[in-house]
């Protein structure tokens, strides 16, 4: 009985506390009033923030979960800001459109940039932001995008030094163009509110590199991801979330490599369906040297990007050779100088016939030449790739599994105006976080102008020509 009385007790003074606090938690409640300091006032559910203003909603926010519709114009872009009191608090990046390296709806700003939309202009999409103790998650179209948890000791620059959790407004930021809000609804959350859905481990982002990229909104995208040796999609994700990374995701179109490889069209279209609505960017690797005879440009263009390397040949001799398996590298007959002569012709004829957008893993060498990378990568063979890159605008992968290619390649190409990518080729869920592409922005000097996006891809203006004989 004590118990019972106690409760209704606890209850009475939860509902007083409720009528004059005004404070109710876990209850979505409309936020539709808005106010700014020359237009007045707006009510109702429906709110177009306009290039240039800021509306404040009304009410204080700690721990909540905001949901809401929003609708994008053709190069509009707005920024949804909670804790704020104007200029300190986080943004939520809304823009749609195509993959051009400008930050996309969902992106935390300057924090976890995003690359891909998962939403387009002219079509109302679903979002979600919340914040739960140190952790900030945003989905769009109940696909969760950013999981981010703020360290101990955050890494901001000046610029960014108000990018913190505290408490504080919503407002709605116009940037470019109009971007219209509906249908916002505000549910408050206690102090102890947890997302369980935040497994990973902290960043510590004092000796973090990524975040300092994120910080300059210097894209970190890893183009060259496979979901293979174990690492799932989700894992992927999570991961992605986790580093700060962008993934671009992409299966083996051909055949002879390692792991899963896609057969024919049929399974082009199967695998895209699996990875469209995940937060990667979408691409495809041409395996082998059969593949522009095997898929159709239609299947593959689906993709956002396509890449292939010149890590299987045909040798001197007419035979099939994935270089990276040295049981398959014969120098037989001829000299090592004219082996490599000869492997400066076959990434030639690939990139001059295959119509890939990234040469990737480039400048690989087998494990006996490697030991004298220098050497048989004179500025002469240098030349010959570059050239072909230059010719039909090709990026160049920047690789971090293998630190290719040297730095002093990447300098070269950089003066000759060649885009790169940053791209890490991995085996497993165990890889690191792009350190030697990270490495070569800063040594070779770097800017977000020498990067390549999807927007600048060619390929399917291509011819495909069948060349080698098999
Ligand atoms: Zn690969």
């Amino acid at each position: 009985m004590a118990n019972k009385a106690y409760t209704i007790l606890i209850a009475a003074l939860t509902a007083l506390w409720g009528l004059t606090g005004c404070v109710r938690y876990d209850i979505a409640e409309p936020l539709n009033r808005f106010t700014n300091s020359e237009a007045g006032v707006a009510d109702g559910s429906e709110i177009t923030a306009n290039a240039g203003t800021t509306w404040f909603a009304d009410g204080e926010y700690e721990n909540f979960i905001l949901t809401g519709q929003a609708l994008t114009e053709k190069d509009a872009e707005a920024a949804l800001l909670f804790h704020t009191d104007g200029q300190s608090g986080y943004e939520v990046a809304f823009r749609n459109g195509p993959i051009d390296g400008t930050r996309k709806s969902g992106s935390l700003t300057s924090v976890r940039n995003l690359y891909r939309s998962l939403a387009e202009d002219g079509k109302w999409f679903d979002f979600e932001i919340a914040v739960r103790g140190h952790n900030i998650s945003v989905a769009i179209n109940d696909t969760t995008v950013v999981c981010y948890t703020e360290p101990e000791h955050p890494y901001r620059t000046e610029e960014h030094a108000g990018q913190l959790l505290s408490r504080g407004s919503v407002a709605l930021r116009g940037i470019s163009g109009n971007v219209t809000f509906r249908n916002l609804q505000m549910t408050r959350l206690r102090k102890n509110a947890v997302n369980e859905a935040d497994t990973m481990p902290r960043i510590d982002e004092q000796n973090d590199a990524v975040i300092r990229f994120q910080q300059q909104d210097f894209p970190v995208i890893d183009y060259h991801v496979h979901l293979k040796g174990g690492l799932t999609k989700e894992m992927a994700q999570a991961m992605s979330m986790n580093y700060g990374i962008n993934y671009g995701v992409a299966p083996n179109a051909g055949e002879g490599g390692v792991g899963r490889m896609l057969a024919d069209d049929k399974e082009v279209y199967e695998y895209y369906n699996e990875v469209k609505d995940m937060p990667f960017l979408r691409g495809v690797q041409g395996e082998g040297r059969k593949w522009t005879a095997t898929f159709s440009q239609e299947a593959l263009g689906v993709f956002d990007y396509l890449f292939t390397d010149a890590m299987t040949i045909i040798d001197h001799k007419g035979r099939n050779s994935r270089i990276y398996r040295p049981e398959e590298v014969h120098y037989d007959g001829v000299t090592k100088e004219q082996y490599m002569d000869h492997l400066v012709d076959q990434t030639v004829k690939i990139l001059t016939n295959e119509p890939a957008d990234i040469y990737a893993n480039p400048t690989f060498l087998p494990d006996e030449l490697n030991e004298a990378y220098a050497q048989y990568w004179t500025d002469e063979r240098v030349d010959r790739v570059l050239d072909v890159l230059v010719q039909y605008n090709i990026a160049l992968e920047i690789n971090a599994r293998y630190k290719i290619p040297s730095l002093d390649i990447i300098r070269k190409a950089k003066a000759r105006g060649i885009k790169f990518t940053f791209g890490t080729n991995n085996v497993d869920a165990d890889f690191g976080k792009l350190e030697y592409c990270l490495q070569a922005v800063k040594e070779c000097g770097l800017t977000v102008n020498d990067l390549w996006f999807p927007t600048m891809s060619v390929r399917r203006e291509r011819e495909v020509v069948i060349y080698n004989k098999w």
